[in-house]
């Protein structure tokens, strides 16, 4: 399988390449050449699969460079039921009668869905740069669960060390603990004095000095890696088959989004033949998504009018998976996508409504949903009530949007795309008690940290970078 822009058609190469490379020559995201798909039969015979197996069969169309045994021992070190708690890796749990479910995404080791890709990310970086005989400096910015679930990934593994930057005392007490407590030689936890957005600058500063990156081997593990969103459409193929739906019959998905990834994981599983209905995407008070399903218009935010809610890994105010839903809109018309990101880029809308892509965009499945701080606290109670069960701010924007749109006789699949423990203040205030945490995690707030603090300063960065690379 060969990979292109989104921008430009260039080809970027195979997998392994895409795997390690950011962004694209040209700005655009990697795509495959084309979205191979499974017939019924051969849908079929995927029931029944154990998740390293099923992931196999899903992600093996799209890579071509690595050898049939490699990916499958590569694949069966990531999805373990000691890393994820259960055979299952995803268990599908109903909400009573309801026809919804929730599907766990998070009993991985850093309790929020990201581990589902990033665990396979640590795994194929290991094999390509041992292949490669390569080094890379993954530097990254968190505001709270793509740090920990990169750093969980990452520790340990040859070849690979992360900097991570986060925005000094401004994440969840939990959040910190989990990141700070890391005292391993290939994790370096870096507290910024300043904001989440200073964190994101930083890291472009220091990538926008090409002479310092390639010296220093600089590379992401971001949400638009190619790589985490393939891992992340196996598990909509595997909540399918846990439905046990008769074949060809639907099922509808509720994802929590912010950057477009998960969801789009979503449509690339039903591009690839899986009988999926309705993708709701549910968003928070930040709600472009929740705006161009409902009118059209693609209108970025500045990070200055991006609300801070309690459903804080849903802040965003552009989705930088989105390119890739228009590409595939748009027929895989390259120079189309790359004029609509030149609006985006200078700020303004894309309007797609009165155009020919409008109703293409209305039978692709997606529907949006979104809601307050207030509809999260109401949705945790209610859930926990008549289900018994207690689910994160996140999970609650997706279970809310989801009922939305109910259709009789097909089940809605709300993703659980965070645990509750992660986010206690939020389900405190909301039922009046704090969630059970796993074990491990119990009392991590008093542990020793582990964590240099910098000034907001790219040279104060790259000299600390230069020191511990030496
Ligand atoms: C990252 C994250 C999301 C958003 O996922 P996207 O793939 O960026 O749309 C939702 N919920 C939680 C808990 C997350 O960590």
């Amino acid at each position: 399988m060969k990979y292109v822009s989104t921008r430009s058609q260039t080809d970027l190469g195979s997998f392994c390449d895409v795997l390690l490379s950011g962004l694209a020559p040209d700005g655009g995201l990697a795509m495959p050449a084309f979205i191979p798909t499974f017939s019924a039969a051969e849908l079929e015979a995927l029931r029944g699969l154990s998740y390293p197996d099923l992931a196999y069969a899903v992600m093996r169309p799209f890579i071509s460079d690595i050898p049939e045994a490699d990916l499958r021992a590569l694949l069966h070190a990531t999805y373990r039921a000691e890393v994820f708690g259960s055979p299952d890796i995803t268990p599908l749990t109903p909400l009573g009668e309801s026809g919804l479910y929730l599907l766990e995404l998070s009993n991985g080791p850093s309790l929020a869905f990201k581990d589902m890709a990033m665990q396979f990310m640590g795994h194929a970086f290991e094999y390509v740069l041992e292949k490669r005989d390569q080094r890379v400096n993954i530097l990254g910015a968190t505001s709270g669960d793509t740090g920990s679930a990169a750093e969980y990934a990452m520790l340990g593994k040859a070849r690979v060390n992360v900097f991570m930057l986060s925005p000094q005392g401004r994440m969840s007490a939990f959040q910190q603990a989990q990141m700070y407590s890391l005292n391993e030689p290939n994790i370096f936890n870096i507290a910024i004095e300043g904001v989440f957005d200073d964190c994101q600058d930083l890291v472009k500063e220091v990538n926008a000095d090409a002479e310092f990156k390639a010296k220093y081997h600089i590379g992401a593990v971001n949400s638009i890696n190619w790589g985490r969103v393939l891992a992340q459409a196996v598990y909509y193929f595997r909540a399918y088959f846990a439905l046990g739906l008769p074949a060809d019959a639907e099922a509808d998905f509720s994802v929590p989004s912010g950057n477009f990834g998960n969801v789009f994981a979503g449509y690339l599983a039903k591009r690839m033949g899986l009988p999926v209905g309705q993708l709701i995407v549910a968003s928070n008070e930040n709600d472009v998504l929740h705006e161009f399903f409902t009118t059209g218009s693609y209108h970025v935010r500045p990070a200055a009018r991006v609300a801070v809610t309690s459903s804080p890994s849903m802040d965003i105010g552009k989705a930088s998976n989105f390119e890739r839903y228009l590409y595939l809109i748009a027929g895989a018309d390259a120079v189309q996508t790359a004029g609509w990101w030149d609006e985006v880029g200078a700020g303004r809308p894309v309007e797609l409504r009165d155009t020919a892509h409008w109703p293409e965009i209305q039978s692709s499945g997606f529907r949006a949903g979104k809601s307050t701080h207030a509809d999260r606290l109401a949705t945790i109670r209610r859930v926990d009530e008549q289900f018994g069960r207690l689910i994160d701010p996140h999970t609650a924007d997706g279970v809310l949007a989801g009922e939305g749109f109910r259709r009789s006789g097909v089940p809605m699949v709300c993703l659980e795309t965070a645990l509750p423990a992660k986010f206690e203040e939020t389900v405190r205030e909301a039922v009046g008690r704090v969630p059970e945490r796993p074990t491990r995690f119990v009392g991590i707030e008093s542990k020793e940290r582990f964590c240099d603090v910098l000034p907001n300063d790219a040279a104060a960065l790259k000299a600390y970078l230069a020191a511990k690379l030496g």
